[in-house]
């Protein structure tokens, strides 16, 4: 029986990453039947429908999970984030972004490993927005509920139990948003008291942010609130090799999304030169979610081969081969399962 899932192609460069890798996934003989939605966000818009349109939702709550490439959202008008709503609308509270350091890359550090637990559903993204247009002013309402922060905080706990990780990190910022980031950080205090065997601090986000470009070694689980979690899983992309390479998950109870960290890049849109290494990762995330964790195994010890051998890579990362040229030699690899 082949595995329904849902593909969302998404906009931009969403499109050729998502073809590479659905390409590397037929390699590893994994049997998809994908559901296929290419209306959605501004293509759907033009057409008269809402940016998210109910199939899509229906198609991901019938299968339960999804690989999605990224959809643009526009800057300061227009639609809602699709990205934001699908979140909100299948409730899927954690967003999991692991930076781990791709030997063969050039990056200042040798060894990062850590990932980043962002929430995923409210903080600054609730929604709660006002601009009085009569005083020339705006608000934007951060909502933390002590739900929310407990699920979140408890996930990644939960994870790293799991995946014999033996550190936690809670970044906040509860010296000045004594309210909202309170609540996070105590939260998070009381959750952490429940796993003693695995260790536990609290970082203030700027002095954090500092001692990630200093010395990211030293950290291994983050969770933090929805906004900080966003900019911290950019900058600590940053640190192995930026967002072409850096996968990413939002997963709720019952229902998951898979999709890269990076946005879909207009400057480098259609001209077959983005980087399919992120989606790929985050492919190979979601073939472990699905119990099929030997595919996903190859298609990484593939992708760590091509990238030590550094022979056929894309140009951000400094290569000079196409989308395609990527995904073909990635595949041949994974098909054949050569030299891992
Ligand atoms: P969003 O607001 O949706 O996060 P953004 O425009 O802020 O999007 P991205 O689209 O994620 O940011 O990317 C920023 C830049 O990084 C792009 O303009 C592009 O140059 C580069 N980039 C992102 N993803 C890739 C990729 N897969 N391959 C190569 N370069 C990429």
């Amino acid at each position: 029986m082949p595995h329904e899932l849902t593909l969302l192609p998404g906009d931009g460069i969403g499109p050729e990453v998502t073809a590479a890798t659905v390409q590397v996934i037929d390699a590893a003989g994994v049997d998809i039947a994908w559901d296929r939605h290419r209306v959605i966000g501004a293509t759907a818009v033009e057409r008269g429908r809402p940016a998210l349109p109910p199939d899509v939702v229906d198609s991901i709550q019938e299968r339960g999970t999804a690989l999605k490439g990224p959809v643009t959202t526009p800057v300061g008008q227009g639609f809602t984030s699709v990205n934001v709503q699908l979140r909100q609308r299948l409730d899927l509270y954690a967003n999991v972004r692991p930076a781990t350091t791709l030997h063969g890359l050039d990056t200042p550090f040798d060894d990062v490993d850590l990932i980043i637990f962002r929430e995923n559903t409210e903080g600054l993204y609730s929604g709660i927005e006002y601009f009085d247009e009569r005083l020339d002013i705006a608000d934007s309402i951060a909502r933390i509920t002590r739900r929310g922060s407990e699920r979140i905080i408890r996930f990644c706990f939960e994870y790293a139990r799991a995946h014999d990780r033996d550190h936690v990190t809670l970044a906040h910022k509860a010296n000045i948003l004594k309210k909202s980031s309170g609540l996070f950080l105590d939260v998070g205090n009381e959750v952490a008291a429940e796993y003693p065997e695995i260790a536990y601090d609290d970082r203030i986000i700027d002095n954090l942010c500092m001692q990630l470009v200093d010395n990211p070694q030293q950290y291994d689980c983050i969770v933090s609130t929805n906004l900080f979690g966003d900019i911290l899983s950019d900058l600590t992309a940053g640190l192995v090799g930026g967002l072409g390479v850096t996968p990413g998950a939002n997963i709720g109870d019952d229902l998951a999304v898979f999709e890269a960290v990076h946005g879909s890049a207009p400057d480098i849109a259609g001209q077959n030169v983005a980087n399919p290494t992120a989606m790929i990762r985050t492919a190979a995330m979601m073939l472990q979610h699905i119990d099929e964790p030997e595919a996903a195994a190859t298609i990484e010890q593939a992708l760590f081969a091509m990238y030590r051998e550094g022979d056929t890579l894309t140009r951000d990362v400094g290569g000079d081969a196409s989308t395609a040229e990527f995904a073909d030699a990635l595949s041949d690899r994974v098909a054949h399962d050569v030299d891992l």
